[in-house]
């Protein structure tokens, strides 16, 4: 039974994690853009992102619950991190509407994005406004019977593939983080263009957006003027655990990989595993991973309960989780020696994957930032 869980989703673990093997395991040649759309139908065809909408929109649950997220994506991370992550999309790129969305704005979005059938985006980042979102640059000016958008967004998700785009623009710079406001926006909407695909380190359709004179009608306003980063954060708030989550599941794939690998790799006239130095590591990266599992679903399952500090026991998750699989994957490879660096092989693509978890949705130095201002306030 997985900590701080119910039955239901410790089923829900078995569920996803047998799915996971089967279709995640052997990675096929797609591009990127293409196998992002495959694996977002795959995920809404199983149901699996039915938990990251509310029940009334065609949902698993009467709420969007933090700990089944971070079981879909732990064992999706496991088999691919190309999977979490669009999985994890579907999530940041729904919950605002979830959160403060009016219902023909959650009727038209929700169900098709559960379906698989509509990519979703989260546009926030921008070139002067990474951690410090507050001072974005993209305005929202009133202009006929809805607004104008013009800005350009950076290092957004989904870039090229989503269908709709979650965008933050300031309504009232006066008033700087609270004069931020969110829209809905169609990809196809004009003027809304995808400037540039950007190349990371890890395969990820990530991308730059131009908003130019981009008019977009009153009724794709989310809640109402000003309340735009109070929604990006309640999103973010909601997902910070999950990314722990992620890390968990990255590293879980590293120790598996780890412990066969040290079991079969003969040196000296033994396997590997049975020199101590490599044993005690095992035992290290073990430990470290349970104690970071842990962290995320306490967190997790705090705020489902809504506790007063799942806030910081959130970040201390993602902090602990993302650092310790950071560690868990390089000692897996380690343990690898030279077969662990081969292109293309698990242990190499998780030294990829791993490292973007600790910038994005909060860089492990602002999730100290939040755990401090908690204990001192
Ligand atoms: C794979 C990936 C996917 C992404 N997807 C999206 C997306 O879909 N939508 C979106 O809007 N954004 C997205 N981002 C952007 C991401 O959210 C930002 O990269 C992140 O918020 C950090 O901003 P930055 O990169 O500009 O770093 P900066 O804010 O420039 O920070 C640089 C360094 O300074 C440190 N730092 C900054 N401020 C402080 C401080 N006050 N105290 C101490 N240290 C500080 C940071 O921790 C970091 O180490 C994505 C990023 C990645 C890598």
């Amino acid at each position: 039974m997985l900590p701080f869980c119910d039955q239901d989703q410790s089923d829900l673990r078995v569920q996803v994690r047998a799915w996971a093997e089967k279709w995640l395991f052997d990675r096929s040649d797609e591009d990127i853009d293409q196998r992002a759309r495959r694996l977002v139908r795959q995920l809404g065809q199983e149901s699996f992102l039915n938990y990251v909408i509310a029940k009334d929109y065609g949902g698993a649950r009467s709420q969007v619950q933090a700990r089944d997220l971070c079981i879909l994506r732990e064992e999706l991370a496991r088999g691919d991190a190309l999977a979490d992550a669009m999985f994890a999309m579907q999530a940041l790129g729904s919950y605002p509407l979830t959160r403060a969305g009016n219902d023909e704005q959650k009727s038209r979005y929700l169900p098709v994005i559960a379906r698989g059938n509509c990519i979703a985006a989260f546009a926030l980042t921008e070139a002067e406004a990474g951690s410090d979102v507050a001072s974005l640059a993209t305005r929202a000016i009133r202009h006929g019977n809805g607004f104008r958008l013009t800005g350009i967004k950076r290092f957004i998700s989904n870039s090229g593939i989503a269908d709709s785009y979650i965008v933050f623009a300031s309504t009232n710079p006066d008033l700087r983080g609270r004069g931020i406001s969110a829209f809905i926006v169609d990809a196809t909407t004009p003027g809304l263009i995808v400037k540039e695909k950007t190349a990371l380190l890890s395969p990820h359709p990530v991308g730059v957006i131009s908003l130019d004179n981009c008019n977009v009608h009153e009724d794709t306003l989310i809640g109402k003027e000003g309340q735009g980063l109070q929604i990006a954060f309640q999103t973010l708030d909601l997902l910070r655990c999950t990314v722990g989550a992620a890390a968990v599941g990255l590293a879980q794939r590293a120790l598996e990989e780890a412990i066969q690998y040290g079991k079969q790799r003969r040196q000296f006239g033994r396997a590997i595993a049975e020199f101590q130095g490599n044993a005690f590591k095992l035992a290290e990266m073990a430990t470290d991973l349970e104690a970071a599992r842990l962290l995320v679903y306490q967190a997790a399952w705090a705020r489902d309960c809504g506790d007063d500090n799942a806030k910081q026991k959130s970040s201390m998750a993602k902090l602990y989780a993302t650092e310790a699989a950071q560690r868990i994957v390089d000692q897996a490879l380690q343990i690898h020696g030279a077969n662990g660096l081969i292109a293309g092989c698990i242990t190499e693509r998780l030294y990829r994957d791993v490292r973007a978890l600790r910038i994005y949705e909060g860089t492990s130095e602002i999730q100290k930032l939040i755990i401090a201002r908690e204990l001192l306030k």
